[in-house]
């Protein structure tokens, strides 16, 4: 059995979040562990609350499941605050045992809720650096990109030196810039660390038009995490997370009052 853990906080919807991740991993044939990073009051309108989880217990947690479980690969997605960033950072030490393969980590930086709720407080960025400078692969969109290399990315090169920047600067192994947030095609751009230099891959997205559909974010960085997982190597997996979250985006179902959630297949 391979085993994908996602490292998350739960939305009650059910459209993002770790709920969403481990449907995802489901979808795809990988078993999903799940450690709550926290709680969040919301519904398809708003984020109305976020509530961390006790940052010791968050350890606790990933300690205890990974002193059992081995997963084959990890995703992080919301991590509140400093605490609960730095917890998940010492708790990620128990995947470093000796004589084993690495175990590849995807970081989904998220920063705040489409409404603009903050999803991660603004002192834990250097946090959540460490943890993009030990990933395999760092998804941000346009604006988290900005926000964290202070990039101006209105034009292709902007975001060509924000995507190079969290490689070269930050450490990352390869960064996935979405464009799902650009005007016009929603083209992404891959970045991958070979020895000393980057190599740079523009993915083309023809922009699909629906209304808001929520958890995109976290449903393409758990379809390429499940892909690593099943021992795809990097630029498979990310073709195939791509493909699968623009199929789910085609046949995404109105849900509540204000999204569409994405239907998995
Ligand atoms: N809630 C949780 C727990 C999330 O992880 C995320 C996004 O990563 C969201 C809400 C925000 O989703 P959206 O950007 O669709 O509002």
């Amino acid at each position: 059995m391979r085993v994908a853990l996602s490292i998350s906080g739960s939305d009650p919807t059910g459209g993002a979040g770790i709920q969403a991740d481990l449907q995802v991993f489901r979808t795809l044939g990988v078993h999903g562990a799940g450690v709550i990073t926290a709680l969040t009051i919301q519904d398809t309108e708003k984020v109305h609350q976020v509530l961390p989880v006790f940052p010791s217990v968050v350890l606790d947690q990933l300690r205890v499941l990974l002193a059992d479980i081995r997963p084959h690969v990890v995703k992080i997605g919301m991590l509140a605050t400093d605490d609960v960033a730095r917890n998940v950072e010492i708790g990620l030490r128990g995947l470093d045992a000796v004589g084993k393969p690495a175990v590849p980590i995807v970081v989904d930086p998220v920063l705040a809720a489409s409404d603009g709720t903050p999803l991660l407080e603004r002192r834990a960025w250097g946090t959540l650096e460490r943890l993009i400078g030990r990933s395999t692969l760092v998804t941000p969109n346009l604006a988290e990109v900005e926000a964290l290399t202070g990039c101006d990315v209105s034009t292709r090169e902007g975001v060509e030196a924000a995507g190079c920047a969290l490689v070269s600067n930050l450490g990352a192994q390869a960064a996935l810039v979405k464009g799902g947030h650009a005007e016009g095609p929603s083209d992404d751009l891959l970045v991958i660390r070979e020895g000393g230099s980057s190599t740079l891959q523009w993915l083309e997205g023809p922009r699909i038009e629906t209304g808001r559909v929520h958890g995109t974010g976290c449903a393409l960085a758990s379809a390429i995490a499940a892909s690593l997982a099943l021992g795809d190597d990097l630029v498979p997996a990310v073709e195939h997370g791509r493909r699968f979250v623009r199929k789910a985006i085609q046949a995404a179902e109105q849900a509540g009052k204000l999204a569409r959630f994405l239907a998995y297949f």
